[in-house]
């Protein structure tokens, strides 16, 4: 029987994003989505509809994945020393790259010197600073107080914490703990299971998420701050496509085409929901199936990356910081500059990957050197659009960190990284194979009729 190649996942969750910013534009330009307008209320408040469904099942997922997987991965190390060195290099990598983002940001913006002769007046919206954590709350508040209350409200450290502890104590309890330990790995590929069905509808979700986005927003707001738009994605695509590919390449010796080619669509989901939280889900699967890193490693270093760790971000305050400051005309000076830096890379761990979180840390940074924080109104505007680019490269700073790690511990699977179809999810991959349903139901009949 021939058989008829079918499109993978990726293939058609590129077709959804073209489509949708296609979509979103001419509905943006034709001046449809006016309030209250037939397209506005129905059409894009479908598109809304389907986008938040989608981002909250992707939320729903996270916090028993990376508890479960974390757990798993604790027991699959099982040594504490070993866990201690892959948090250590984590820690380290992302510490060094979100410098390395920032400087690079920084270093484009000052040389090309945007933001000069910027009219104040022109901020296109006010911005009052909200309240960003400080450093000594963020230590103590990676230990929850209360497990069932860091769950409910995913905070991601003090699950880290906790999942983390529990699996140290069952290596502890030892072979008593066995019917647990099978739980959880259960759980576990229970969980990953669950992130198939749930990417099974991404194309159509990704498609409705940038229609909307776009619909609303429009690219107008790009041009008119063209300068700052330009330079920040382009120290976005250097850092991207040459620093961490060049650390990937230098660090682990592993391809950073392949490695690309394998986080597109992880990158694309980051794109479309700005957020790294919600895209663990679909981190942790690219990073374990797709680029062969062992659970034991990625079930740490993603969602701890996730966290901690924004490469776009930085450079985004980079940049803005140089163009705000240029446009107040404050000379900030090499001190200054290495003051945004080391307050940015702080300001970075607290703060979780969420929408929109880069402009609270970014008014962190500017009350310590001095910048006015309204300065921030300038680029309110256009932040929406850019963050989800600056998402995409958190989370390939995320995987690339993962990769580099589990290469130098001995836990990444080069077969699976360079199989060019490793973990890519089939349409079987969604059966319920006949037997297994067959077998379910007698089980469940044969418990029903004992009962
Ligand atoms: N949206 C970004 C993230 O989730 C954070 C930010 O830059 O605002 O990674």
């Amino acid at each position: 029987m021939a058989t008829e190649k079918k499109m993978s996942l990726t293939t058609k969750v590129l077709i959804g994003m073209a489509l949708g910013i296609i979509v979103g534009l001419i509905i943006n330009l034709l001046g449809l989505n006016g309030e209250g307008s037939f397209v506005s209320e129905y059409v894009v408040g479908f598109f809304h509809i389907v986008g938040k469904m989608f981002v909250t099942a992707l939320k729903m997922l996270v916090v028993p994945l990376v508890f479960f997987s974390l757990i798993t991965g604790v027991i699959g190390i099982g040594d504490i020393n070993a866990l201690g060195k892959v948090g250590g290099k984590s820690f380290a990598l992302y510490m060094l790259t979100t410098a390395i983002a920032i400087a690079v940001g920084i270093t484009l913006a000052a040389t090309i010197g945007i933001g000069e002769g910027v009219n104040m007046t022109s901020a296109t919206a006010s911005f009052t600073a909200k309240e960003a954590p400080a450093l000594s709350a963020v230590l103590v508040d990676i230990i929850p107080s209360n497990v069932v209350n860091a769950m409910a409200l995913g905070k991601m450290l003090q699950i880290i914490f906790f999942s983390i502890l529990v699996g140290i104590s069952i290596l502890m309890v030892g072979k008593k703990a066995e019917p647990v330990v099978e739980l959880i790995e259960i759980g576990n590929e229970i969980m990953m299971k669950m992130v198939n069905v749930v990417m099974a509808i991404a194309p159509y979700a990704v498609f409705a998420l940038l229609a909307k986005a776009i619909a609303n927003l429009g690219l107008d707001l790009l041009v008119d701050l063209a300068a700052y738009v330009l330079v920040l994605i382009s120290a976005l695509m250097i850092h991207l496509f040459v620093t961490l590919m060049g650390i990937l390449k230098i660090f682990s010796g592993m391809s950073p085409k392949i490695f690309l080619k394998k986080m597109r669509e992880t990158q694309i989901f980051a794109f479309s929901t700005s957020s790294s939280n919600a895209t663990i889900p679909v981190t942790l699967r690219a990073v374990t199936d797709r680029l062969g890193v062992n659970n034991s490693v990625a079930s740490f270093t993603v969602p701890f990356g996730a966290t901690i760790n924004m490469d776009g971000t930085a450079i985004m305050q980079g940049v803005a910081t140089v163009f705000i400051a240029n446009a107040y005309g404050i000379e900030l000076g090499i001190s200054g500059y290495l003051t945004v830096i080391m307050m940015s890379v702080l300001a970075s761990i607290g703060t979780a990957g969420v929408p929109g979180v880069g402009l609270i840390m970014l008014s962190m940074v500017f009350a310590q050197v001095g910048i006015p924080v309204e300065g921030i109104g300038l680029i309110l505007g256009v932040d929406r659009l850019l963050d989800m680019v600056r998402t995409a490269v958190n989370v390939s700073g995320d995987a690339a960190v993962s990769v580099i790690v589990a290469k130098s511990e001995g836990k990444l699977d080069e077969s699976v990284f360079n199989d060019p179809d490793a973990g890519k999810i089939t349409e079987d991959d969604l059966d319920i194979p006949d037997d297994v349903e067959r077998e379910m139901a007698e089980m469940v009949k044969e418990t029903h009729d004992k009962a």
